[in-house]
């Protein structure tokens, strides 16, 4: 049966995000990999999310009589909580489920995510230890799937929100003549198969530092350059971007010990100094304090970048669930439940 729903008219900030957006919708209905990410679509969420920053945590009725559930697999701070607030500042209805889930008591991937669909959420985030599950949820949901991160492969907004800072910071989309150093343990990060990705495709040199035990195999066909001594990869670059080891992934086990390790790839004031003068330290957190930074890089330091990572996290968040979940055009997801 049909039903009223009438949209009250829009407050000013309202209007002014509504003049931003211009009437631009995104080319995707879920979020699994930064690869669905068009140039037009990067330019859209970067205006849309610069422009949600400014206005900081003021609630836009946007997504109102819409509902939304975060459901982490595994341990998040920074992922789960700005795509909550950012979703109630959107005036979402929120919900989470996590690995307190009755995937706990053996129910798949597959049930449980049918299972919230059914309630006609229209946005479902998702975090799995495991590769690939935010994909095939994707294609058995009416609600729009994004990857929070999955196990080694992606984790597509953390690109996003790195992508939001650097450009902001060199003032261009285009990152031609950009060298970025990603330092730490790339064999096991999802942060790294996003950005890596991005970056490329914005124009940017990318260096790798990293033990030959870190590194997956042929990582050079990513475009990147894979240097063992952090000193010659360091040497002039823009942006320095540090990486954890992945100890629940068993990382340690591919070092000779984490103290070993933060002496030869932690990011000190010493290397740090290598770069260029007015480099951007940067790190997707959480940060391992003396073990892939020194502590002073951690927060405060002018050169540190991290804090406004996780500004610009909630800011590229509240832009792509205002956009996923509101479109212009009228189009939906389309998915058949039996
Ligand atoms: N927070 C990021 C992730 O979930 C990075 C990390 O955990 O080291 O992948």
């Amino acid at each position: 049966m049909d039903v009223i729903l009438r949209k009250k008219p829009l407050s000013d900030a309202e209007m002014d995000l509504a003049d931003v957006r211009a009437g631009r919708d995104l080319s995707f209905f879920d979020l699994v990999s930064i690869n669905q990410v068009t140039d037009k679509d990067l330019v859209l969420l970067f205006d849309v999310a610069r422009r949600f920053r400014d206005y900081k945590t003021y609630k836009f009725s946007f997504n109102k009589g819409y509902s939304h559930i975060n459901a982490f697999f595994e341990p998040s701070t920074r992922t789960s909580s700005s795509f909550d607030l950012a979703a109630k500042q959107l005036s979402m209805d929120t919900a989470s489920v996590s690995g307190n889930s009755s995937l706990s008591k053996g129910e798949s991937y597959l049930d449980t995510v049918q299972t919230i669909d059914a309630y006609n959420v229209k946005t479902i985030i998702i975090r799995s230890k495991e590769s690939g599950v935010p994909e095939m949820a994707a294609r058995h949901t009416n609600a729009s799937i994004i990857n929070a991160g999955d196990g080694w492969h992606e984790h597509p907004t953390q690109a996003l929100l790195d992508g939001l800072t650097i450009t902001d910071h060199v003032g261009s989309m285009n990152l031609k003549g950009i060298v970025v150093v990603i330092v730490g343990d790339i064999l096991h990060s999802r942060v790294f198969g996003s950005l890596v990705r991005l970056l490329k495709k914005m124009g940017a040199t990318i260096r790798v530092a990293a033990p030959h035990t870190l590194i997956p195999k042929e990582v050079e066909r990513f475009g990147v350059t894979h240097h063992v001594s952090i000193e010659e990869a360091l040497s002039g670059a823009d942006v320095v971007y540090a990486l954890r080891v992945q100890s629940e992934r068993g990382a340690n086990g591919f070092v000779p010990s984490l103290r070993e390790y933060s002496k030869m790839f932690g990011i000190s004031k010493a290397r740090m100094a290598l770069a260029k003068k007015d480099a951007m330290l940067m790190h997707p957190g959480p940060v391992i304090r003396d073990i892939d930074v020194h502590s002073v890089f951690a927060a405060a330091d002018e050169q540190s970048y991290i804090l406004r990572q996780v500004e610009n996290g909630m800011a590229v968040r509240k832009s792509l669930l205002w956009l996923i979940s509101d479109r212009i055009d009228g189009v939906r997801k389309t998915f058949t439940r039996k």
